[in-house]
C-alpha cells in the first residue's frame, strides 16, 4: 500500500516550491488509492507556530488536497528518543562537545586547505573521563549519527542512479545540546514507523537523503523509494529562494489565481508534458508520471497563472461562482445572463464585482470631441430602461437612420459613451444588464 507524506516545518506560509512537493506527494498516493499524511515537522519549539499549521492546512484545503490524517512530530519525542536509544546501543551515536565557533573554524581550516569541510571526528573516540569533564565545562553535546564510510547508493524516482560517498559528508547531528531532535532523525523515524513508501521533496534534500538512507538501515527500516525534484527559479533562471516570500500561497489565493490553475501548472511544469487544464483532482493523478520530470531548474513565472485563471473562469458555471456574485450584488434574476456576459472579459473573480458595479451604476462616459455632437443626439434616441437584447440593435439602427454613421464610427462612440471602455462584451448583451446609462444625463 502506497503511503506518502508532505512534511512542512510551520515556520512560515507555504509557498509555490512547498506546493511542488505537497501535489507530487498527494498524486502519487491519490493514483494508487494509499493513504496521505499532512506530517507537520514542529521539532523546533522556537520557530514552530501554530498559526502557521493552521495556514498551511487552510491552504491545502483550499487546493483541495486532502489528507488522510496529520501527524505531529512534536507529540512524538518518545519515540525518536527510543531511536536515539537504539542507536546509542549500535555504537551509531557519539556525542560531541565543539562549540558552533570551533566548528566553523574547522570548517574554514579544511576549505584554506582546499579540503571538504566534513566534521573529522575528533570527538569519536572520546575516554568516559574525557566525556566528563567536557561536559562539566560545556554543559551537554550535540549527538551525531556515525556514518558508514561507504558509498550510498540509489535510484530516485526523477534523477536517476545516484551514488554518493559518505565519507565526503559530515556525520549528521541528531540532536542538539539543548536536547532538541533535529529533523534528521524524525523524519527517519517517522517514515518508517509510518510505512511511508514514497518521499518526494527537493533536491536540496539529496545529501539529507545519502544520510537518512544509512539510518533508516541501521534503525531496521525499509527505504522508501525516494524522487527529488529540482528547484523552481524565476523566468529568467535566477534564484527564487529570495522571492518564494512574496510567492507564497495565500497570497496567490488572495491575489485571484484558480486553485486548478496552479494545481494544473505545478503538476506538469518542469515534465516533458505540456501544461494542461485539468477540472479536478482526479484527472489530474489520472495523468501523473514522476519520471516524466527532469533535474533540471524548473522556471516558474507567476504570470502564467493569470491566463490559465482566467480561461478556467470562462468554462465555469454559474453554480460555482453564485456566492461571488451575490457578494458583489448581482440581483439572482439577472445572474444566469451577467455570468454569461462577463465571464468571457475577466481574468480573477475578482474583476466580478467591478462589473457589476459598471452595470448597476452606469460607467463614466467616455466621448471624444469629435463625436459630442453625435452621442448627445443618440442618447436623446435611447428609450428609458429597463433594456432587452433588442435594444442595442433597434436604437443604432434608429441613430444610424437619423446620423448617416456606420459601422465603428456608429458603434465605438456609443460603447464608450456607455461603458466607459472601448472593449468589452457584445453591446447586445450589455444592454439588458445595464441599469443606468450616465451619459443619457
Ligand atoms: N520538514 C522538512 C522540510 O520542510 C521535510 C523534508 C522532507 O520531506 O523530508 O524541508
Amino acid at each position: 500500500m502506497t503511503t506518502t507524506r508532505f512534511a512542512p516545518s510551520p515556520t512560515g506560509y507555504i509557498h509555490v516550491g512547498n506546493l511542488r512537493t505537497a501535489l507530487m506527494n498527494y498524486l502519487i498516493a491519490r493514483k494508487s488509492g494509499g493513504t496521505f499524511i499532512l506530517r507537520i515537522d514542529d521539532t523546533d519549539p522556537e520557530r514552530s507556530k501554530e498559526e502557521y499549521v493552521d495556514a498551511i492546512k487552510q491552504d491545502l484545503e483550499w487546493l483541495g488536497l486532502h489528507w488522510d490524517r496529520v501527524e505531529r512530530q512534536s507529540l512524538r519525542l518518545d519515540r525518536y528518543a527510543e531511536a536515539a536509544d537504539k542507536l546509542r546501543g549500535m555504537g551509531r551515536f557519539y556525542e560531541c562537545f565543539e562549540t558552533p565557533t570551533e566548528l566553523d573554524l574547522k570548517r574554514k581550516k579544511q576549505l584554506n586547505m582546499g579540503k571538504p569541510p566534513v566534521y573529522d571526528r575528533a570527538m569519536l573516540n572520546l575516554s568516559a573521563e574525557e566525556k566528563d569533564k567536557l561536559r562539566a565545562e560545556r554543559g551537554d553535546g550535540h549527538w551525531r549519527f556515525l556514518l558508514d564510510q561507504e558509498r550510498i547508493e540509489w535510484t530516485d524516482g526523477i534523477l536517476g542512479d545516484l551514488s554518493i560517498d559518505a565519507a565526503s559528508v559530515s556525520d549528521p547531528v541528531l540532536i542538539r545540546g539543548d536536547g532538541q531532535v533535529l529533523y534528521t532523525l524524525a523524519s527517519v523515524v517517522d517514515d518508517t514507523e509510518m510505512g511511508v513508501t514514497n518521499v518526494v521533496r527537493g533536491s536540496d534534500h539529496v545529501t539529507n537523503t545519502a544520510t537518512q538512507i544509512q539510518m533508516i538501515e541501521a534503525l531496521g527500516g525499509t527505504v522508501p523509494a525516494f524522487a527529488h525534484h529540482s528547484l523552481l527559479t524565476g523566468p529568467q533562471g535566477e534564484a527564487l529562494s529570495k522571492r518564494l516570500g512574496t510567492l507564497a500561497l495565500r497570497d496567490l489565493r488572495e491575489a485571484g489565481v484558480e486553485p486548478m490553475a496552479l494545481i494544473s501548472l505545478m503538476a506538469r511544469l518542469g515534465s516533458s508534458d505540456p501544461v494542461e487544464i485539468r477540472a479536478n483532482l482526479d484527472e489530474v493523478a489520472e495523468g501523473f508520471d514522476i519520471t516524466k520530470f527532469g533535474s533540471a531548474p524548473t522556471k516558474f513565472d507567476v504570470d502564467d497563472l493569470y491566463p490559465l485563471t482566467a480561461r478556467i473562469l470562462h468554462e465555469t458555471p454559474l453554480s460555482d461562482v453564485a456566492a461571488d456574485l451575490k457578494a458583489a450584488g448581482v440581483p439572482d434574476e439577472l445572474a444566469d445572463k451577467f455570468w454569461a456576459v462577463v465571464r468571457e472579459n475577466i481574468t480573477t473573480r475578482k474583476d466580478i464585482a467591478g462589473w457589476w458595479e459598471l452595470f448597476a451604476n452606469g460607467a463614466d462616459p467616455v466621448i471624444d470631441d469629435e463625436d459630442k455632437e453625435f452621442v448627445a443626439q443618440a442618447m436623446t434616441m435611447l428609450p428609458d430602461g429597463p433594456y432587452d437584447s433588442d435594444t442595442w440593435g433597434n436604437w443604432t439602427a434608429a441613430v444610424k437612420e437619423a446620423t448617416g454613421r456606420k459601422g465603428r464610427g456608429l458603434f465605438m462612440p456609443l460603447r464608450k459613451a456607455l461603458t466607459g471602455q472601448s472593449h468589452g462584451p457584445d453591446m447586445k448583451d450589455v444592454m439588458p444588464l445595464l441599469q443606468v446609462v450616465k451619459a443619457k444625463g
